[in-house]
C-alpha cells in the first residue's frame, strides 16, 4: 500500500517533469524562431545564398549609375542590396544604410559618387570616404552627407582611389565620379565582412559638421534618394531590394 502510494507519486512527479519540459521546450524554440526571423532569418539567408554563388543570382542585382526613374542619386556601385536601411541583423543594433554586395574579390567592384558634392577623406581613414552635399536635393537648404566605406582589404590597405589620400578635404567631386573599389574590411583581419559597400547618407549637426554615421536616428531613409523601397520596416524580408518602375 504505502509502496503503491510511493510509486504514484513518483510516476506523477515524472509526469510532471516530462510536461515542464516538453512546455519550456517548445517555448525554448518559439523564443529561437522568433529571434531567428528577427535577426537571423529573411535577408540573412539571402546574403548567405548570394555570396556562396553570386552568378546565380544575376536577378538580385542592381547596375552601378543606374537611376530609378526621376530619383536624385545614382546608385553607387553593383550588387545585390543585402542589408537595408534599419535592418536588425545584429541583436541590439540598427543598420543606419545600405549594404551593396558586389560578389567579387576585394578590390574588384567599382564605386561612383551618387550625387555632386565636396569629398572628405579624414586623416588615418583607410576605408571610409564622406562627401557633403551642401543643397539636399529632397529638402532644399539643408546640408547632408553620403558616407561610403569598407574600401579596404581586410588588412587595411586601402582601395579608395589615388584622387583621394588621406587627409583630402573638401574636393568637389561629380555624380558619376569613380571613389573606389569595395573591400571586406572590418577593423579586424581575422574577421571580414563580406565583400561590400555600406552607404548612408548623414545629417548635418547644423553647423556645417557630420553627425555620428553610427546612431541610426542620424541618418535619413535612402530610399527617396534612389527611388525604390530600401526601408527594411517597409520592404519584405524576401523580397529582393529593386528599382521597380
Ligand atoms: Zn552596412
Amino acid at each position: 500500500m504505502v509502496k503503491t502510494t510511493a510509486n504514484t507519486k513518483h510516476v506523477k512527479s515524472q509526469t510532471l517533469l516530462k510536461a515542464t519540459l516538453i512546455a519550456s521546450g517548445i517555448i525554448g524554440l518559439a523564443g529561437m524562431i522568433l529571434v531567428g526571423r528577427t535577426y537571423l532569418g529573411g535577408r540573412n539567408k539571402m546574403v548567405f545564398s548570394y555570396l556562396r554563388n553570386p552568378s546565380l543570382y544575376p536577378e538580385y542585382q542592381t547596375e552601378a549609375l543606374s537611376r530609378c526613374g526621376d530619383a536624385p542619386f545614382l546608385f553607387p556601385s553593383t550588387g545585390f542590396i543585402g542589408y537595408l536601411w534599419d535592418d536588425s541583423f545584429k541583436l541590439f543594433s540598427r543598420h543606419q544604410g545600405i549594404d551593396i554586395f558586389g560578389g567579387t574579390a576585394a578590390g574588384k567592384t567599382p564605386i561612383y559618387a551618387p550625387y555632386d558634392g565636396f569629398l572628405t577623406r579624414e586623416e588615418g581613414w583607410r576605408s571610409s570616404l564622406i562627401i557633403r552635399v551642401p543643397d539636399d536635393p529632397l529638402n532644399p537648404g539643408s546640408q547632408i552627407w553620403l558616407y561610403l566605406t569598407h574600401m579596404a582589404d581586410a588588412d587595411g590597405n586601402s582601395f579608395i582611389d589615388a584622387a583621394f589620400p588621406a587627409g583630402t578635404y573638401e574636393k568637389r567631386v561629380a555624380a558619376g565620379e569613380l571613389l573606389g573599389f569595395q573591400g571586406d574590411y572590418s577593423g579586424n583581419p581575422a574577421k571580414p565582412v563580406g565583400v561590400h559597400l555600406h552607404f548612408s547618407i548623414v545629417r548635418d549637426n547644423g553647423t556645417g559638421h557630420y553627425l555620428n554615421e553610427l546612431e541610426l536616428n542620424n541618418t535619413l531613409d535612402p530610399t527617396p534618394y534612389f527611388g525604390f523601397e530600401l526601408n527594411a520596416k517597409k520592404s519584405g524580408k524576401s523580397e529582393v531590394p529593386k528599382c521597380r518602375p
